[in-house]
């Protein structure tokens, strides 16, 4: 089947936004967010960017290409789907009383892919969106740009998940040669997951490193292994390290560079603050700047779709504080209704364990409205998001808790790119990359004027 034929065709029914950018659901988000950014408020308030999406909402169906397409994708065999990336751009403000206009389109098929969850087709969806102060008396045709919405789902054919082995190896976009096969990229070699360090996978996945010390002598180890070196004993606990380091010992890879690793890349033997030392990459900054005795904090990066490692930063780099957002039914209903998603798996219980799921989940708007506000609650309400690109990962469930922690990985004078990974129970929920201005220029006008 061509599903390619499809790039390109909208998405939705594009369209007018129902409602002019106002106050009253800039409040509502706000409150089902928890966010008392003072930038939101006021007669100079601006629109949470995060809710760039919400004033689409309730006035697009979508459109007679895209049913059609799921129709194929699941013809083919890909019936489940899950939600995958949201990406969203924010070029200006969105001010109060402006109207927004959007446009959709499929804008891309992928090849067959194999995934953790099985073998799908991703399928991403572009919208464009413009806004004019209608209530200025600006006309439709003075719109200018606003941003855009990226979202991904995966169509899939359900893996059968029964046992740890079961996890997907990649090897198959490895190739034999390393250089991976049908005009893929090559992925990074999977890890061997056994009994006696799936502990130390089970920590990536729920973002933390983790290692061992001895219930008998004390002794921290790492790598994972059945026995102490000190004492012999076989009595262990799991330890989450706290993320300092410093290079103990680094090497620079110059050649051969495999080709999933794309350019020279520094491998440290990094020393932890507890002790132990781990073997990882670090990132950030050009190899040669790797030096040994350099203080290094730790991260989280996904190389592709199943594979996420721990790696190193230079340390300096800010830490964001962490946040705990506790996932109450409230948060999940309030922020579906602030982003105007009426989906039944968000809000009524009895409908989501019908559709497979154990209780209803928070969904994927609320999930980018907390980032934006963990972000803002950081920097202060001057500072400007510029992009917010998300990878979603395990639900999140009433009862449980969200931890978002984040780093700022890069720095570009004001333009800070901040790595942001919410957790819970399950795994880590979220994580992705926010891009932000500190202090923009038009605001610092306003402020001097
Ligand atoms: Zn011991």
């Amino acid at each position: 089947m061509n599903f390619e034929a499809y790039q390109g065709l909208p998405s939705a029914s594009g369209g007018v936004a129902p409602d002019l950018v106002n106050a009253p659901m800039i409040r509502h988000w706000c409150e089902a967010m928890g966010d008392a950014n003072p930038a939101y408020t006021g007669p100079d308030a601006v629109a949470p960017p995060a809710m760039l999406q919400a004033w689409t909402m309730g006035n697009s169906g979508r459109s007679e290409h895209f049913d059609a397409l799921l129709r194929e994708l699941e013809a083919a065999g890909y019936v489940s789907v899950v939600a995958t990336d949201c990406e969203q751009e924010y070029l200006r403000p969105l001010r109060i009383g402006e109207r927004v206009l959007f446009d959709a389109v499929i804008e891309s098929v992928s090849g067959e892919k194999r995934t953790a969850l099985g073998t799908g087709r991703f399928v991403t969806t572009r919208m464009d969106l413009r806004a004019y102060d209608e209530a200025a008396g600006e006309k439709p045709g003075e719109a200018t740009p606003l941003g855009s919405h990226r979202f991904r789902i995966l169509k899939f054919t359900p893996a059968n998940r029964s046992d740890r082995s079961a996890r997907p190896q990649g090897v198959d976009r490895q190739g034999a040669d390393g250089q991976g096969v049908d005009g893929q990229p090559p992925l990074r070699p999977r890890p061997v997951v056994n009994r006696d360090n799936a502990g130390f996978w089970d920590g990536v996945t729920a973002g933390e490193l983790r290692f061992q010390r001895c219930d008998d002598c004390g002794t921290a180890r790492f790598p994972w292994l059945p026995g102490c070196n000190g004492c012999g004993s076989d009595r262990w606990h799991a330890e989450a390290a706290a993320g300092a380091g410093t290079v103990y010992s680094k090497v620079t890879v110059h050649h051969p560079v495999p080709a999933a690793f794309g350019k020279p890349y520094a491998v440290a033997l990094v020393e932890l603050a507890e002790g132990v030392r781990i073997v990882a990459n670090v990132v950030g900054v050009p190899p040669e700047q790797v030096v040994i005795g350099m203080p290094v904090g730790l991260g989280f990066q996904r190389f592709d779709e199943e594979l996420v490692l721990p790696v190193f930063h230079p340390a300096g780099s800010d830490r964001l504080p962490p946040l705990r957002v506790p996932v109450t039914r409230t948060l999940i209903v309030a922020g579906a209704i602030a982003s105007r998603d009426y989906q039944d798996v968000h809000h009524d219980a009895e409908l989501a364990r019908a559709k497979g799921a154990p209780d209803i989940f928070m969904n994927i708007l609320t999930t980018n409205g907390l980032v934006g506000r963990y972000v803002t609650d950081w920097t202060g309400p001057h500072a400007r998001i510029e992009s917010i690109a998300i990878r979603l990962g395990v639900p999140a469930y009433p009862g449980d808790e969200l931890q978002f922690s984040g780093e700022v990985a890069r720095r570009d004078g004001e333009l800070v790119e901040l790595a942001i990974r919410g957790t819970n129970r399950l795994g880590v929920h979220v994580s992705g990359t926010v891009k932000v201005r500190l202090q923009h220029s038009d605001e610092q006008k306003g402020e001097h004027a």
